[in-house]
């Protein structure tokens, strides 16, 4: 039985209030085993601690443990204050600040140290899919990123970058496609894993296009960005994974 999961990516959006918001909300956001999680700008962490009952996630961490780091938070600092989950390898990351699939590997296996879980995030670019090399990307990016990780502790999103925060979604096919590539990919290293790991969707998910997504055979729910600063949005995105 795989774990149905929404996952809120605020970005560098977001606040107490907006937390708070998802506090009252929590139980309708939650119902039918959903495992749902907040990933607030991280400076918000500790304050929503107050509300116990949501499940927080971080959008990154430092690769390094402690040191001259200047800006940076480790995830044993993140886990210090609430944070159960963290985002790795977002495409922003990657594009934006440098981060490698060595970095990824470092950063996956820092945070499980820490007793974080990894949300790994994959996804190709729209010249690489229009030049065919879609599998290879996500196959390289899973090798890279993982060569450190402990599987049974980790959850995989499946991000094209084309479709992050544009608007464009993956079919239903095109993102079953390559859920089904990584399921397979973690299926060859360990059958078990393969069979439990929730693999989620990213890209442009709103409530028009949540449900048709998650009914797809190996998508197990979602990791949304720009719906999830709108509550009653992202309560319409966890009602469609409830329904998986
Ligand atoms: C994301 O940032 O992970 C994401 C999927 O964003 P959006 O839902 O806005 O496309």
């Amino acid at each position: 039985m795989r774990q149905n999961m929404v996952i809120a990516n605020w970005k560098l959006n977001g606040g107490t209030e907006l937390i708070a918001e998802f506090a009252n909300q929590w139980d309708s956001l939650t119902a039918n085993n959903v495992q749902v999680v907040v990933c607030p700008p991280a400076v918000y962490l500790a304050a929503a601690q107050a509300h116990p009952s949501l499940v927080l996630g971080a959008q990154s961490c430092s690769a390094y443990q402690e040191g001259a780091y200047t800006g940076e938070l480790s995830a044993a600092m993140l886990h210090e204050v609430g944070a159960r989950y963290v985002l790795v390898g977002h495409s922003e990351r990657r594009a934006m600040f440098g981060e490698t699939d060595e970095v990824v590997a470092n950063k996956i296996a820092a945070a499980q140290q820490a007793n974080l879980v990894p949300v790994l995030c994959v996804g190709e670019t729209a010249e690489q899919r229009s030049a065919g090399f879609t599998a290879k990307i996500i196959l390289q990016q899973l090798e890279q990123g993982l060569l450190q990780a402990d599987l049974t502790r980790l959850v995989i999103a499946y991000e094209p970058v084309w479709a992050i925060g544009t608007g464009e979604t993956a079919s239903p096919a095109q993102a079953q496609e390559i859920h089904a590539l990584i399921r397979n990919w973690v299926a060859q290293q360990d059958k078990g894993v393969a069979a439990k790991i929730p693999l989620l969707y990213g890209g442009s998910v709103k409530p028009e296009n949540a449900a048709e997504l998650f009914q797809q055979q190996d998508i197990d729910g979602g990791l949304i960005g720009g719906a999830s600063l709108d509550v009653e949005q992202f309560k319409a995105i966890c009602t469609a994974a409830q329904e998986i």
